[in-house]
């Protein structure tokens, strides 16, 4: 670990933050959507590529036994970092998104008409649609926990959703637009005295935060590679071993089998049964790069600079008249939404990209989160573990100068 919180240092291993963008030192401020990938991972990547390239678990040959080694160290690794009983229990997928499908689709299978289910009204639409699908398949019922104007969910209307129909819960550790931490361990300490299981969206915690599965408690748990210093294209879902165990097969295909015949197939153990077809196994494994990245610097110190860069650039932004932060919960993590007067979010984000800085405009995949609030959609700024404090000023000069012209 670092001694000396070192962000000149970290930034030397992202050759893209000393790019411009319209003439302009770049401010890359866009990482809830997806954050930077250091350079080892990129090495890693070309390094795979021309030199070990393989499939994995097919063949006896070395090529395939070193891709396969390197495939399941980071599975390894990805047990130990969210602290999973073990490599069964850590399936990967596409991201955040096909790991809700999974779930959804599979263990959702049991539920029947009628059957309930509790979603919050801060849930990127990964965490609604799949829900809805099963819906139109199965006639389950979906109930919507709301938020205070602070953006916290109401947890006394959470409980009192819970009846004898409900059969899952799924909500966001972190809110994408908010910035909200739930408090997930309450929650699910609360489904579970219910035999209610839960399944936590942690796309916007896992690169932030600790996530220990062993105290979260949590049934499943899902998040994406590229969100959290890796490879786009693949993501990580957590299961508990004996809801996996009774779960059918999400997809079939090679690698998830035991035998087949036309008459009947076995399937793969644990994590295998998950994991049709070849899977992205160059990304897999450069994703251990980017593991070590977050853990050579400490996620507690990464926490700390966050914290530092989300209350500076807040308490300057509220200097500006005019400009209101969505979202204020009491434990909020390093992203912020906001909107200035009457200025429409997307003259605001192009006019700060003529700037350099780069951030998000719209509705950030939570619609029902906007109407919520009755807007369009915000501009939302995040931060990541190389963000400077130097950035969080040009942010504000360039934000200065666009409301002058627009408002
Ligand atoms: C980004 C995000 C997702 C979707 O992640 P993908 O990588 O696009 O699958 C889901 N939920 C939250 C909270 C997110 O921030």
């Amino acid at each position: 670990m670092m001694d000396k919180y070192d962000v000149n240092k970290i930034r030397e291993d992202f050759p893209i933050l000393s790019r411009e963008v319209a003439g302009k030192p770049m401010v890359y401020l866009d990482n809830g959507a997806t954050s930077q990938t250091p350079r080892r991972v990129v090495e890693e990547i070309e390094r795979i590529y021309t030199h070990t390239k393989a499939n994995v678990h097919r063949g006896v040959h070395t090529l395939s036994q070193e891709m396969t080694d390197m495939q399941e160290q980071t599975r390894e690794k990805i047990r130990s970092y969210i602290n999973a009983s073990s490599i069964e229990e850590v399936i990967f997928t596409r991201g955040t998104t096909e790991g809700i499908n999974l779930v959804a689709s599979s263990f959702g299978s049991r539920f029947k008409e009628g059957d309930e289910i509790i979603l919050t009204v801060m849930e990127h639409h990964a965490n609604i649609v799949p829900w809805q699908l099963l819906r139109d398949r199965t006639g389950i019922v979906i109930r919507v926990v709301d938020i205070n104007d602070k953006g916290e969910l109401d947890l006394d209307q959470y409980r009192s959703l819970f009846n004898d129909r409900t059969v899952m819960a799924s909500f966001c550790h972190v809110s994408n637009v908010l910035g909200t931490v739930n408090p997930v361990k309450e929650m699910v300490e609360f489904a579970h005295s219910r035999n209610v299981p839960v399944l936590i969206d942690g796309a916007q915690a896992a690169p932030h935060m600790y996530v220990d599965m062993q105290d979260i408690d949590c049934d499943f748990y899902v998040f994406s590679s590229h969100k959290m210093y890796g490879p786009t294209g693949i993501g990580v879902l957590y299961g508990k071993k004996k809801w996996l165990e009774e779960m059918p097969p999400y997809q079939g295909g090679g690698e998830m089998i035991g035998k087949v015949t036309f008459e009947h197939t076995t399937y793969a153990d644990l994590p295998f049964k998950f994991e049709a077809g070849t899977p992205d196994f160059v990304d897999i494994a450069a994703l251990s790069k980017g593991i070590d990245f977050i853990e050579e610097i400490g996620m507690d110190n990464i926490a700390v600079h966050e914290k530092e860069l989300l209350d500076y650039t807040q308490k300057k932004m509220m200097e500006i008249p005019g400009l209101r932060i969505y979202g204020t919960a009491a434990h909020k993590d390093a992203v912020i939404s906001f909107l200035v007067g009457n200025i429409h979010p997307y003259d605001l984000g192009l006019l700060l990209d003529k700037q350099g800085v780069e951030v998000r405009t719209g509705h950030h995949c939570a619609m029902p989160l906007m109407d919520r609030f009755g807007i369009p959609g915000t501009v939302r700024v995040s931060f990541a573990a190389y963000n400077t404090i130097e950035e969080a000023d040009a942010l504000i000069a360039a934000l200065k100068r666009a409301v002058a012209i627009l408002g």
